[in-house]
């Protein structure tokens, strides 16, 4: 291991091995080779769990090797599996061969005018519960889970090397604030390097962005829209745009530097919109745009009332269906948006329903969709549809959430 000076190294935490035994149907899932073994499925554990433990699943029948894991006494989700089929020894050499795979995911990302990706994406890399998010030279680690605390000494000087950071930021999941040892690290701690400015300016397809890596939500900024604001802005010269739940004005910026003559940013948050404001003037552009601060329901209809009309419209909520008993409101929310949305296209102009809730699956989120905007008294076209940028890969069925739907109305 290479020694690095300005990192703050975790105190070494002990690992137990466990062995488990799985219920048939969690055995199932496991040789499927999904990612999750719930607390309820685990029939055998020979010692008491910490978090962190090394977790081996054997089959019931013939006991040979089925996977391992992280074990997690604070979720349900008991197990985080991370080796399938074959044996490995997790360690330094493991993680580094799993970072250097997604780093190669990424490349042809890095190809283009962008210098911000998602360099590890949880389970979808093998390294569940952990995300890694590149912002020119800061390294954003988010961590969902306390399993990661012994493997950071290991994780994060590879990050560092892989991606040529100089700063590495660690982010806590809500969870990891409220229990469990974190061992001196809090939210927003500089674990590497260090941070000259909270706000931290980047690329994404030539067009520049700040985010807050400290207090921004998520890791700062949303990454995965990127595919779907470089089309926006491709689609925007000349036109008037409305960017619905707008955040830092992702789509907004992107539409303006396209040559929008107009862009209108509306989300419920001030502080939102103020970053969507100074995200504007950091590109080059001759477009006006303007911010409305408002319930997305509430201004959509406050609009139509005006009569209102746009060349473009994006719909993109934060996740509706958090949990399974959301879901039916999730439905009926994207439903209501559609209709909105729908009344707000002047004619031939194009409507852009996304959805990032891995609960309501992408062909029922585009059957609302359509259903909703000829319920409106619109005609579509479908002109595209999208799902994952290459640094969100989707190894499990539940790493499925984005998709997006373009629809010239008429
Ligand atoms: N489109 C953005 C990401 C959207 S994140 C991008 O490309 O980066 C979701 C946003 O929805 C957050 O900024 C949040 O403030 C906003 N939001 C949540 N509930 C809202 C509501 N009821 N009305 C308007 N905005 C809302």
């Amino acid at each position: 291991m290479v020694f690095l000076p300005s990192m703050k190294y975790v105190e070494d935490i002990d690992i137990k091995r466990l062995a488990i035994k799985l219920r048939p149907s969690g055995e199932r899932m496991v040789k499927k080779g999904h990612p999750w073994v719930f607390e309820d499925s685990i029939v055998k554990q020979n010692i008491d769990g910490g978090a962190g433990d090394l977790a081996i699943i054997y089959d019931t029948k013939k006991n040979g090797f089925l996977a391992c894991g992280l074990y997690d006494p604070y979720s349900p989700i008991r197990i985080k599996l991370m080796q399938f089929k074959k044996a490995a020894q997790i360690n330094e050499t493991w993680f580094s061969t799993k970072i250097n795979d997604a780093f190669q995911i990424r490349k042809p990302l890095l190809e283009t005018d962008t210098n911000s990706y998602r360099l590890l994406f949880g389970e979808n890399d093998n390294l569940p519960g952990f995300i890694a998010d590149v912002y020119d030279h800061v390294l954003v680690v988010k961590l969902y889970s306390h399993i990661w605390f012994p493997y950071l000494n290991w994780i994060l000087p590879n990050l560092i090397e892989v991606s040529q950071c100089k700063t590495v930021v660690l982010r806590l999941s809500r969870l990891l604030k409220s229990k469990g040892e974190t061992y001196g690290l809090q939210d927003g701690t500089v674990i590497y390097g260090e941070l000259e400015d909270d706000v931290v300016i980047f690329r994404e397809h030539g067009v520049s962005f700040s985010a807050n890596v400290i207090k921004g939500h998520k890791t700062g900024y949303f990454l995965d829209h990127r595919h779907n604001r470089k089309r926006v802005g491709e689609l925007s010269r000349g036109k008037s745009v409305l960017d619905v739940f707008s955040y830092a004005g992702g789509f907004s910026v992107h539409a303006l530097k396209g040559g929008a003559k107009e862009v209108i940013s509306l989300d419920i948050s001030k502080h939102a919109l103020a970053m969507a404001k100074e995200n504007t003037k950091l590109n080059n552009h001759d477009g006006k745009h303007q911010i409305i601060v408002a319930d997305a329901f509430e201004g959509l209809q406050k609009l139509i009332d005006e009569q209102k009309r746009f060349d473009i419209v994006v719909i993109d909520p934060p996740s509706f269906a958090k949990r399974e008993n959301e879901v039916s409101r999730a439905k009926k929310s994207y439903a209501k948006l559609a209709r909105l949305g729908a009344r707000l296209v002047s004619s031939n102009g194009v409507l852009i329903l996304a959805s990032c809730s891995s609960r309501v699956v992408a062909e029922d989120f585009f059957e609302i969709s359509e259903e909703n905007i000829l319920d409106s008294g619109s005609v579509f076209e479908v002109l595209e549809k999208t799902y994952h940028d290459i640094d969100h890969p989707v190894n499990f069925p539940e790493g499925a959430y984005l998709k997006c739907g373009y629809y010239k109305l008429s």
